[in-house]
């Protein structure tokens, strides 16, 4: 076995603390990762907390993970030992039904998606996540790095990135269409980005004032308070797509009012409760409410290759380890600039 250490919950309502556990020898198909850096995802937060029910512990959260290759099997054939590579959501799914075959393995049909932590591989056994030293993922599901991007900048893609920009693409969001992204966090400034990169017009929702600034550099067209609902009923039959990011809930009947006909609103964001939706507003206009689940590997490839090519990288705060739960406190109360990044080199 590998030796790795970490910062793990032990229960739903303690801080995370240090943690020594081990990952699996390195397989014939497996990658050994290094790990430099790994950001700090609201699900990550969702999770420690059992927001959604079933979580297991104790857990080493973290799905946004960059590092350098240490070690390879015999039949890896993507990487060498010295390669930046990449691990987001997913390590393994069944590889054999329609969606994993088709590259959507995060909608694998016999639900055999393993999660990075907070899962269990084929084996049974727990699956531990990026805020540790290393992790040992089969090369499937490993994902390669252009070395010209800054690496801590790149780790929220595997996360924020994908779920935004597959959304985005699926709906074949471009020019000549209005978008609004609805909450400026680590997904929402990821949307933002893509959004304005595919040549949408693109209005930012936020409820903080103070991130007015930050979002019309980010590349927002209009930025709308939404804490006065006079500013969204303004808005009525405007937009053509609008992608939900808010991790808490709220009103969603507002913003259906704001797509024009057939359009689509897509929720990213995954409060803990279900939400209200009245049937006039999606019936009055054939609209659409829908869902969307990160990106499989393929488009996950698809996306970071984009991003190297124009420079789009995530707005990170780097934190070491050892003040992650300070920044739990900070994303509760919406006061990230954009995406936590843990400097995993605060560990040794
Ligand atoms: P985050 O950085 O904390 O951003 C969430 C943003 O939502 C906040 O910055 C805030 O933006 C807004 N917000 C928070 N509470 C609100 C409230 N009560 N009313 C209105 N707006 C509120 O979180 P994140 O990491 O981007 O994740 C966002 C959500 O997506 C989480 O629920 C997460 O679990 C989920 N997620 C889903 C997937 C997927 O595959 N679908 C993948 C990753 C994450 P403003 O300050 O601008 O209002
Ligand atoms: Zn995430
Ligand atoms: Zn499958």
């Amino acid at each position: 076995m590998i030796k790795s250490h970490g910062y793990a919950a032990r229960d739903k309502q303690s801080p995370l603390g240090s943690f020594d556990f081990e990952r699996r020898e390195v397989g014939p198909k497996d990658v050994l990762i290094d790990i430099q850096f790994c950001g700090v995802c609201h699900s990550d937060l969702h999770q420690v907390r059992d927001e959604w029910g079933g979580s297991i512990y104790p857990m080493v959260p973290g799905h946004e993970i960059v590092g350098r290759v240490a070690k390879v099997g015999a039949q890896v054939k993507k990487f060498k030992a010295g390669d930046l590579a990449g691990v987001g959501c997913m390590v393994d799914s069944c590889r054999e039904c329609n969606s994993c075959r088709e590259g959507e393995e995060q909608y694998c049909d016999r639900g055999q998606t393993v999660l990075t932590y907070n899962s269990r591989a084929k084996d049974g056994s727990p699956t531990y996540g990026g805020y540790s030293n290393n992790i040992v993922c089969d090369e499937a599901f490993v994902l390669k790095v252009s070395p010209k991007l800054n690496l801590a900048a790149v780790a929220p893609l595997l996360c924020a990135g994908i779920t935004t920009y597959s959304p985005l693409r699926h709906w074949g969001v471009g020019e000549g269409q209005r978008v609004g992204v609805v909450g400026l966090g680590g997904l929402g400034h990821m949307a933002l980005k893509f959004a304005h990169a595919f040549g949408a017009h693109v209005t930012q929702f936020t409820t903080s004032p103070g991130k007015e600034q930050d979002a019309i550099r980010l590349g927002a067209h209009e930025v709308v308070l939404t804490r006065d609902p006079a500013n969204l009923a303004k808005l009525a039959g405007s937009f053509h797509f609008i992608i939900d990011t808010v991790s808490a809930p709220h009103d969603l009947n507002a913003y259906i009012t704001m797509l024009r006909r057939n359009g689509h609103m897509v929720l990213v964001g995954a409060p803990e409760k279900p939400a209200p939706v009245a049937a006039f507003p999606l019936i009055m206009g054939r609209r659409s409410l829908a869902g969307s689940a990160i990106g499989g590997v393929r488009e996950t490839q698809e996306m970071l290759d984009y991003c190297a090519e124009k420079n789009i990288v995530s707005d990170v705060e780097l934190t070491p380890i050892q003040k992650i739960n300070q920044a739990y406190e900070r994303m509760v109360r919406n006061d990230v600039k954009y995406r936590f990044v843990i400097d995993m080199a605060s560990l040794k």
